[in-house]
């Protein structure tokens, strides 16, 4: 019997755009990685789509290279995104004001392009790693119900969330719900980009914790990963990492005083840290949360390659990816050597 969508030699293009690089990969349908590219959102030549196209095309010459077809392309992308019509409403860092993102790609490549704003699409990657299905709703033996009701916190340049409630994923009416990082946690605190002043993100993201630390004398540093490493030795790091727990602690304890989550699950690149994160935030947000309960925070394990992986799933939409698909493709990019790009 042949199938009307896809062969064997399929490969979907999965796209993740950050404030600071763009990453993709063309990734089969049992989730392998066939080949993977990172670039700077922008350099001297390139605005964000001509960096988005430039990777795109890269991949699907790639994948044709080696004898595949491109299927479909997936994209997580910051900002206000509609992703009925895959217009970007609004992307300040991206430079980006009712973009037509879907537009423009499928007429480039002529295939079919999902966009998602990118905490939402991470969110989809964990739900459906933990078993959930890509819909949102059929159980597999791996199913964790704890996913229907969680708060999804990927933490890397910015500091982002995705609401799931009920076992939806939380939209809001105009696609803004989430923001979590600019939550404003200390009055007239430290300047945020979207100029506000103390907003969580000021003093929780991978970009502000490692400013905040050189700032102050700090010496070591060239990354949150170092910072985290000498907590112990180190009163200028022990301040900032503080700093960041009590901004994200205030948030969340929040968050969870009117949302009720069963889990909280930090991701991005900062999430690498661990316990070194996990441990102090998961005491502060309990120390918020006298009068009832804290629900459990964990470590992602999909980590920075949350918005990627969802991404994979978004463009594989009509196959409804499981956790088996996700699982593989964390295995390829994780054993793929650009890997090292995903701090
Ligand atoms: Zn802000």
């Amino acid at each position: 019997m042949i199938h009307p969508h896809h062969s064997a030699l399929d490969v979907v293009i999965a796209i993740d755009i950050g404030g600071t690089t763009v990453k993709g990969a063309a990734v089969d349908a049992a989730g392998t990685v066939l080949a993977r590219q990172t670039t700077s959102t922008f350099d001297a030549e390139r605005d964000a789509y001509a960096s988005v196209v430039a990777i795109a095309r890269q991949l699907v010459d790639e994948a044709a290279a080696a004898g595949y077809t491109t299927a479909g392309i997936g994209i997580a992308t910051p900002g206000l995104v509609d992703p009925a019509s895959g217009t970007v409403r609004f992307a300040a860092n991206l430079g980006w004001d009712a973009f037509p993102l879907r537009g423009l790609l499928e007429a480039e490549f002529q295939v079919a392009v999902y966009v998602g704003h990118d905490a939402r699409t991470a969110a989809l990657a964990e739900r459906v790693a933990h078993g959930a299905g890509a819909s949102g709703t059929e159980a597999s033996a791996s199913y964790d119900p704890a996913y229907d009701n969680a708060l999804i916190v990927p933490i890397g340049t910015g500091v982002s969330s995705a609401v799931v409630t009920g076992g939806v994923l939380v939209e809001g009416a105009t696609g803004a719900a989430g923001e979590l990082g600019h939550m404003q946690v200390v009055p007239n605190g430290a300047l945020c980009t979207c100029g506000q002043h103390g907003c969580i993100e000021a003093y929780a993201s991978g970009t502000t914790i490692l400013e905040r630390y050189l700032e102050r004398g700090g010496t070591t540093a060239s990354s949150t990963q170092e910072i985290a490493s000498v907590l112990d030795t180190d009163p200028v790091a022990a301040r900032v990492w503080a700093d960041a727990v009590d901004a994200l602690a205030i948030g969340l304890a929040g968050i969870t005083a009117v949302l009720d989550p069963a889990v909280i699950v930090i991701g991005g690149g900062v999430s690498a840290a661990g316990d070194t994160l996990i441990d102090p935030l998961h005491e502060a947000v309990s120390a918020r949360l006298g009068w009832r309960s804290t629900p459990r925070i964990e470590q992602s394990a999909l980590g920075a390659l949350g918005g990627l992986i969802g991404a994979a799933i978004l463009g594989w939409a009509d196959r409804v990816p499981d956790a088996g698909f996700a699982r593989q493709t964390l295995r390829s990019l994780s054993s793929a050597p650009q890997g090292a790009a995903d701090a």
